[in-house]
């Protein structure tokens, strides 16, 4: 009989549930036992919802009040030691200290820096160690997930992130490397272990997705020593568990480590199963990930039965398990509550209920079912279906992308002269200011557009109040003086979405949340078919805006990067030709703004960093088509028509280049909290168009002050030529408030117009 597992599960709810658990905890309107009660119940839930879809063991301890990384932490004690006093008011106010920050009883803490879990839009709470850290098993909490669950009657597995994965997210403080930490933290893991041996756990599984990535040979060494030595004391059998991508050279690693059981993304790594047959430890159980845990999409058993007979044949079915390539977290619980998505798309998609329900059916194929096979066989039939359905091939938008000539990702002319007709057409002063587009998204606006959408308040109603939030825009970016105008933002819920619902190609779910950290979720739009404008989407508020001054407002997209980066995304054709189809629809609307007279527009790319590949060797591949797919979109206009691009990082120095090769005029970049310590990067690589690092951190209500801005902009003049300098904030300001950004900008426009003296002075 084939057993079927999972990695993980969805921790949030269907409706959220543990949302509005932790935020009623936060507020004070519900208590830690109405907490603990909400967690129980949806573990139980969940459990049982695994269970009931096929699986024939569940993991446990998957679920987090917050973020696992941080309940690993906090299990072994690696807590720094300003927090330890918080943790004397309570467990759960020390934990949520450091996952929130702390404010309260005389403390000021930070919360621990956030950062994201490998190649997904997952944020995990940093570990901070330092040289000399101690570590010991401070907690029962996989214990105790253990024992619930065994006591509600499922075979559970307790799962953890494995010591060296552990090790290599953590970061120190003395720059000292986390992994001399090993040791030290080992004993802490077996002592674990040997406990849930006694609990009487059969299984533990330890998650080392660090396996995806370049590992060098001091890590390579690290996971040999770990597992040799976990290996060697009492526990559980051994899972072991790598996901995000194959394994490439660390196979050769497999053989060294004593584990009962070798979890492998085949959805991902389909193309490395033989080679992973052959490096398989002897006796050891394949986990065959054969459902892809990372997209909402159906599985094609054309493609997976194959992987999986060729693992029994090699193996016996007694060694294969079967189950998705990753842990569910990374995708909506239950599609069935999509009640108001188009039947045929729906019946095409999978969650994590689907998908386990899809793994319990290639299980009963490969027993020989008929009854399973007859259901694959229905979706082979259905996928095959679908991709004939409206709306997911368009011949138009194919032969488009087909006839495209190379010039369509050139502008005309290179940036000198492009430079020149800019300052020709409009002439800036030294130093332009301009903000990243977004204002306040103040509580009257959210409340509109809720009764908007609601049907409460009538179109032309709400355009008013957009209307009007615009002018207020544009009267006070007037009297501070910037020079580049934004319309604001104010009619946009989300900077993706927004387009996304006006593109073909693309639907929305109702309930299709996915955890983006602790309490906050996404509910990532789904590109499902060929994506085409059907008509331009921004130009009317952009001209409004403009209509409203003789300053240049700038157009603001979302651009073709971002909006694949942020969605989920057909899995049917590369993902590079859908962000060409998107490039393509986008250009078109830059065309548009450009014909109704808007000069300067952005094309806001925050992830591009983020669609990086998780090992080196993939990276040319990967920027070559995201910076052609930029170019596509800014290809089409004038050379005096000014190109603006934002992104939100500061870890700029690997891939400069590419940033350089997207070739817009002008990027803005974030920059303050590192205190422009990218600037480095400029020193090494000149940077050869305009550009704005950002002057103030927008992500904190502190108003910067006039001098604090300028000395970073004196700063900036070390590295960077006065000609190419643009000064602006961070990020977009629609999280702040109006008394936060009104002082702020005044406080860069002062600065701006200091500095300005002083290097015009210099330059001549
Ligand atoms: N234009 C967007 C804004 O200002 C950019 C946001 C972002 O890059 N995350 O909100
Ligand atoms: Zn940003």
């Amino acid at each position: 009989m084939s057993h079927v597992t999972l990695l993980g599960f969805p921790r949030i709810g269907l409706k959220r549930e543990l949302k509005r658990a932790l935020e009623a905890f936060w507020t004070g309107t519900g208590t830690a036992a109405g907490l603990a009660q909400t967690a129980r119940t949806l573990r139980q839930r969940h459990w049982q919802l695994a269970r009931d879809a096929g699986a024939d063991s569940v993991p446990c301890n998957d679920f987090s009040l917050y973020d696992h990384m941080l309940d690993t932490a906090v299990l072994f004690d690696a807590i720094p030691d300003r927090y330890r006093p918080v943790f004397e008011h309570g467990h759960l106010d020390g934990y949520f200290a450091l996952a929130r920050g702390y404010k309260q009883n005389g403390h000021d803490l930070h919360a621990l820096e956030m950062t994201k879990w490998f190649d997904t839009n997952y944020h995990y709470l940093v570990p901070e160690l330092h040289a000399g850290q101690h570590f010991g098993l401070a907690g029962t909490q996989p214990i105790d997930a253990f024992k619930e669950a065994r006591a509600a009657g499922f075979n559970a597995r307790p799962v953890l992130p494995g010591p060296v994965t552990f090790l290599r997210l953590s970061k120190t403080t003395d720059g000292s490397d986390p992994l001399a930490l090993l040791d030290a933290l080992l004993p802490a893991y077996a002592d674990l272990l040997q406990r849930l041996a006694d609990a009487g756990a059969g299984w533990v599984q330890l998650d080392e997705p660090c396996l995806a990535t370049d590992l060098d040979a001091a890590a390579c060494a690290a996971l040999q020593h770990a597992y040799q030595t976990l290996a060697s004391g009492r526990h559980p059998h051994l899972l072991l568990a790598n996901y995000f991508g194959p394994f490439g050279a660390n196979l050769s690693l497999l053989q060294r480590l004593p584990v009962d059981a070798i979890h492998a993304d085949l959805a991902r790594g389909a193309d490395e199963l033989e080679a992973l047959l052959d490096a398989l430890p002897p006796n050891a159980i394949l986990g065959a990930g054969v459902v892809d845990g990372r997209n909402v999409w159906r599985s094609r058993p054309g493609r997976v039965l194959p992987l999986l007979e060729r693992a029994r044949a090699r193996l016996g079915s007694e060694r294969v398990w079967l189950a998705p390539s990753c842990s569910l977290l990374h995708v909506p619980t239950d599609v069935a509550a999509e009640t108001t998505l188009d039947p045929g798309l729906r019946a095409s998609m999978a969650f994590a209920r689907q998908k386990i329900e899809e793994l319990r059916a290639y299980a009963g194929a490969l027993d020989g079912s008929a009854k399973a096979r007859a259901a694959l066989e229905a979706q082979r039939v259905l996928l095959d279906q679908r991709a004939r359905a409206d709306g997911v091939a368009r011949a138009a938008v194919r032969q488009r992308l087909a006839a495209l000539a190379p010039q369509a990702s050139m502008r005309r002319s290179a940036y000198p002269a492009r430079r020149q007709a800019q300052q020709r057409a409009r002439p800036l002063p030294l130093l332009p200011t301009t903000s990243i587009g977004s204002f306040p998204q103040t509580p009257a606006l959210r409340k509109a557009r809720a009764e908007h959408r609601a049907g409460k308040l009538a179109d032309a109603a709400y355009d008013k109040v957009i209307a009007a939030e615009i002018e207020r825009c544009i009267r006070f970016q007037e009297r501070v003086g910037l020079d580049v105008l934004v319309h604001g933002e104010a009619e946009r819920n989300d900077m993706v979405e927004y387009f996304g619902e006006q593109l073909d190609g693309f639907a929305f779910t109702r309930h299709g949340w996915v955890q983006s950290y602790g309490s906050r979720c996404v509910k990532p739009p789904l590109i499902y078919g060929d994506v085409a404008r059907a008509q331009p989407m921004t130009v009317r508020w952009s001209t409004y805006a403009q209509s409203l001054t003789s300053r240049p407002v700038k157009g603001m997209l979302t651009g073709p990067v971002t909006m694949l980066q942020w969605s989920f995304v057909r899995d049917d054709i590369p993902r590079a030709t859908v962000c060409r189809q998107i490039a393509l629809a986008l250009r078109d609307e830059v065309c548009d703004l450009e014909a109704a007279g808007i000069h300067v527009i952005q094309i806001d790319e925050p992830a591009f960093r983020e669609g990086l590949p998780l090992r080196r060797g993939d990276w040319q591949a990967y920027l070559a088509w995201a910076v052609e797919c930029f170019r596509i979109t800014a290809g089409g206009v004038r050379d005096d028509t000014q190109i603006h691009s934002h992104m939100c990082y500061s870890e700029f120095n690997d891939i400069i280049e590419a940033v350089a090769a997207m070739d817009a005029d002008v990027i803005s970049i974030e920059c303050s909290r590192s205190r422009m310590e990218l600037l480095g990067a400029f020193t090494r690589f000149h940077y050869p168009n305009g550009i704005g690092p950002g002057v103030y951190d927008i992500h904190s209500p502190r108003v910067p002050t006039e001098a604090e801005i300028a000395t970073l902009l004196d700063k900036a003049l070390e590295v960077l030529q006065p000609w190419q300098l643009w000064i602006n904030p961070d990020c977009g300001l629609k999280t702040r408030t109006w008394s936060e950004v009104e002082p702020s900008l005044a406080a860069m426009a002062a600065a701006a117009r200091a500095v300005r003296a002083r290097a015009g002075q210099l330059q001549a």
